[in-house]
């Protein structure tokens, strides 16, 4: 599944080719995404010019002036800039032509991705309106982390996985930045200092922000804009690694599951 470093990959690789073109044309070959795509969409978009592409937690925010395409890759999208006239496999569902003669094109062959459209500000469309604060911004740092923690009984992994608390924090990077700040993925986040909240803070962005300069990682069919595949097969410390022995401390990382997902840990390096 792409996660918020694969999305930024997208979104940095694509904006150049985006940005500043006019839409001419919008092809729709399976609207059954997760949410079906609307089928006005071709009369909204024809003639708009491309503003920017942004991000909002693992959303692209194709910034149409008038209004915003929404994108998100789902379990297993990826967007690319092809010729105009590249044929179309079945997993192509979506196509966005542009002036220069080139399209953007949506592959999503498990199809629980999105394109939706929000005229106005798109930070209000619903989908966006309740999200956390982004963990690359500045809003989120310790204190953030820890006042918005006071209280909780969930685990501090479930908290930081949570969209509410901070967005992007997939399973990928949760378990790896909690190895990095020392700290036990099962510990309840309420008991979590002002000085832990402080380390996990800075671990996510480092680990996230380490992931993004890679490249991305995923162990998918995540492919990035030129075409390659965009996994860059991290040395991860805990995650995948069950049984493995902790590169810090030589204790066997443990494993367990924690709210349907894989949570690794080190009983020594970690409190
Ligand atoms: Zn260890």
């Amino acid at each position: 599944m792409p996660e918020l470093p694969e999305v930024e990959t997208a979104r940095r690789g694509l904006a150049p080719h985006l940005t500043g073109k006019t839409i001419t044309d919008v092809v729709i070959r399976n609207a059954s995404l997760r949410w079906p795509i609307p089928k006005n969409l071709p009369g909204l978009l024809r003639g708009l010019i491309i503003r920017s592409l942004k991000r909002r937690a693992k959303y692209l925010l194709v910034d149409c002036g008038d209004g915003t395409l929404i994108l998100h890759l789902g379990m297993s999208g990826s967007l690319r800039i092809l010729p105009a006239n590249t044929p179309a496999d079945k997993h192509d569902h979506f196509d966005l032509s542009l002036s220069d003669g080139t399209l953007m094109r949506l592959r999503d062959p498990r199809r629980f991705g999105a394109v939706l459209w929000h005229s106005g500000d798109v930070h209000t469309h619903p989908l966006l309106a309740s999200l956390g604060p982004e963990p690359l911004e500045k809003d989120f740092d310790a204190n953030y982390l820890h006042r918005s923690t006071r209280g909780r009984i969930i685990s501090i992994k479930q908290c930081i996985m949570d969209n509410h608390v901070v967005v992007g924090v997939g399973n990928i990077y949760a378990n790896e930045a909690l190895f990095r700040a020392g700290i036990r993925p099962r510990l309840a986040a309420g008991r979590v200092s002002l000085p832990r909240c402080s380390r996990l803070a800075a671990e996510i962005r480092s680990t996230l922000t380490e992931a993004i300069a890679q490249g991305g990682s995923t162990l998918r069919d995540f492919v990035n804009s030129t075409g390659q595949p965009g996994y860059f097969q991290q040395n991860y410390w805990v995650y995948g690694r069950g049984g493995d022995p902790c590169k810090r401390c030589g204790a066997p990382i443990k494993q367990f599951k924690q709210g349907q997902r894989s949570s690794f840990y080190c009983q020594k390096c970690q409190k």
